[in-house]
C-alpha cells in the first residue's frame, strides 16, 4: 500500500516491527517503524523476506476506497436504455499566440446558448454553446482553460475531461513546436482532433501549407482523403466559427459514443478551483454522468461539502446540472485540485469520510516521497 509504514507491514505479515527496521538497516536504509516508506523500499524488504509486495496504484486504491462505500466511479448506472446523448467537451490547444484565447472568446460571444452575447458576466472556466447541425440544435461544452499543460495535468490524475481537441494553428505561422506537442498529447489521450486553421484574414496566411505540414504528422485532412476535419477560421474577424462548431459535432458523431445516464448521483471532474474571499472555496466542475443538484453531498478530491449554490456560464444560479454542463459549485469546505474527480454521495457523513481518507493518504504519500533515501538502484549497487 502506498504510504504504508513498517508497522503496517509488520502487522500484515505477523512479525515484530523492530525486526523490519533491522533488516532495512542492514540494507543501508534507516527508517523508523512508524514513518511511511517508499514503494520500492517495501519491495526490497519483501524480496529479502520472501514476500511479494504488491504496490497498488493511486487510481486502484481510490477505486477500492470508493468500493468500500459501495460506490462505483466512472460507470453509468443501469443499461443502454438509461443512456441519453450528451454534448462533447472540447479543449482548445495549440502553439502560443496562435489565437486560442481569442478563438474561445469569439465562440463564446457569438454562440452563447441562451440570451445575448455579453450575458456572461462571470467566467467560470468553461461554457456551453449551441449550434445547428442538420436542422438540430446541438450543444458543445468548451473548457476555457487553453493549454495542454492543464490537459496533461488532468490526465495525469486520470481525469478524462476532454472528448475532442481543437488544435489551433495560425495560418501565417504554420506548425510550431507546441503544435506538435499538443497534437501528441491529444493522440496519447486518444482524443479526436479538429484543426482550426486560424488567422486566415492575414495577408501572409497559407492554410494549404498548414494542411501539408500536419499531414506529415498523421493528421490528414478530409479533403485529401484523410479523416481529420480542417476548418479555416479567423478569431478576430469571427469567420468560420459555425463551420468549426459543426466540424466538432460531426467529429463527435463520427468517432465517439457520447451518452450518459442523467438519472444517477452526479460524477465528473473539477476543472478549476480557487478560494474566493467572499464565497469560500469555488470549484468549476464538469458533470460526466448523473445530474448535480443543490443540496447534494459531494466529494471533490479530498474536499467535501454540500452544494450550497450552483452558477452556470452566464453567471446565473441554477439548481440542476445535467451531463456535460459546467457549473461553479459553492459549499465545499476546501479547494479541490484541477483534475480531481467529484462525486455525489449519500450524505455529508460519507462525503467527509471519503475526503478524510483521501487526505490522509495524500499526506502519507507525500511523506513517503520526502523520506525516501535511496532508490532501488542504489540499494542494489551496494
Ligand atoms: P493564444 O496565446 O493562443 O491564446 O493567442 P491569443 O488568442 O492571445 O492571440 C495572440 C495574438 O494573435 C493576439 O494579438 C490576437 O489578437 C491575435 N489573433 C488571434 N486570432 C487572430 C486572427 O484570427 N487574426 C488575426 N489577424 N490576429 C489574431
Ligand atoms: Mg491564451
Amino acid at each position: 500500500r502506498r504510504g504504508a509504514s513498517l508497522t503496517d507491514l509488520a502487522e500484515k505479515i505477523g512479525v515484530d516491527p523492530a525486526s523490519l527496521v533491522q533488516v532495512l538497516f542492514n540494507l543501508g536504509e534507516m527508517v523508523n517503524a512508524t514513518q511511511s516508506v517508499a514503494d520500492d523500499t517495501l519491495q526490497v524488504l519483501g524480496a529479502e523476506l520472501n514476500y511479494t509486495i504488491e504496490v497498488v496504484s493511486p487510481e486502484d486504491e481510490d477505486r477500492e476506497l470508493l468500493e468500500s462505500f459501495d460506490i462505483e466511479f466512472g460507470e453509468d448506472e443501469g443499461g443502454e436504455e438509461d443512456l441519453a446523448p450528451r454534448p462533447p467537451a472540447v479543449t482548445v490547444m495549440g502553439h502560443v499566440d496562435h489565437g486560442k484565447t481569442k478563438l474561445l472568446d469569439a465562440i463564446r460571444n457569438t454562440n452563447v446558448v441562451a440570451g445575448e452575447a455579453g450575458g456572461i458576466t462571470q467566467a467560470i472556466g468553461a461554457y456551453q454553446v449551441a449550434t445547428e447541425v442538420d436542422g438540430q440544435e446541438r450543444k458543445i461544452t468548451f473548457i476555457d482553460t487553453p493549454g495542454h499543460e492543464a490537459f496533461t495535468a488532468m490526465r495525469a490524475r486520470g481525469a478524462k475531461s476532454t472528448d475532442i481537441a481543437v488544435l489551433v494553428v495560425a495560418a501565417d505561422d504554420g506548425v510550431m513546436p507546441q503544435t506538435i506537442e499538443a497534437l501528441n498529447h491529444a493522440k496519447a489521450a486518444e482524443v479526436p482532433i479538429v484543426v482550426a486553421v486560424n488567422k486566415i484574414d492575414k495577408e501572409s496566411a497559407d492554410p494549404t501549407k498548414v494542411r501539408g505540414q500536419l499531414t506529415e504528422f498523421g493528421l490528414v485532412p478530409e479533403e485529401y482523403g484523410g479523416d481529420t476535419m480542417f476548418v479555416d477560421v479567423s478569431a478576430t474577424a469571427r469567420t468560420g466559427l459555425d463551420e468549426l462548431l459543426e466540424a466538432v459535432v460531426l467529429t463527435a458523431d463520427a468517432s465517439l459514443d457520447l451518452r450518459a445516464n442523467p438519472d444517477m448521483p452526479a460524477q465528473g471532474v473539477a476543472i478549476e478551483a480557487h478560494l474566493d474571499k467572499g464565497r469560500g472555496p469555488v470549484a468549476t466542475v464538469l458533470v460526466h454522468r448523473g445530474t448535480l443538484r443543490t443540496g447534494d453531498s459531494i466529494v471533490a478530491g479530498s474536499a467535501h461539502g454540500r452544494v450550497r449554490a450552483m452558477i452556470n456560464d452566464q453567471g446565473e444560479q441554477v439548481t440542476e446540472a445535467p451531463p456535460s454542463m459546467p457549473v461553479q459549485v459553492l459549499g465545499l469546505t476546501s479547494v479541490p485540485g484541477a483534475g480531481d474527480n467529484f462525486l455525489v454521495v449519500e450524505d455529508d457523513r460519507m462525503a467527509r469520510q471519503i475526503a478524510d481518507k483521501r487526505e490522509s493518504r495524500q499526506r502519507a504519500a507525500l511523506l513517503a516521497k520526502t523520506t525516501r533515501r535511496k532508490t532501488l538502484d542504489q540499494l542494489f549497487e551496494q
